[in-house]
């Protein structure tokens, strides 16, 4: 999971990002279903997970 980002000429560019609570409050969550059931980034080939740089969801795995 990533937050919205708004992109420059697109439909949603003035769309406002989540506030970082709002993410902060999400990822712990996230973070434990991901650890129940066995989803781990470092098990992940490709993709946002493995990637990570948009998101701080790895710290909370
Ligand atoms: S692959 Fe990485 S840089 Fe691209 S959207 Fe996903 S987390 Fe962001």
């Amino acid at each position: 999971m990533v937050p919205f980002v708004p992109i420059q000429g697109t439909a949603l560019e003035h769309h406002s990002k989540p506030e970082q609570a709002f993410m902060q409050a999400l990822y712990p969550k996230i973070g434990e279903q991901l650890r129940q059931n066995g989803l781990h980034s470092e098990n992940t080939k490709a993709g946002c997970a493995k990637c990570g740089a948009c998101s701080s969801l790895k710290a909370y795995e």
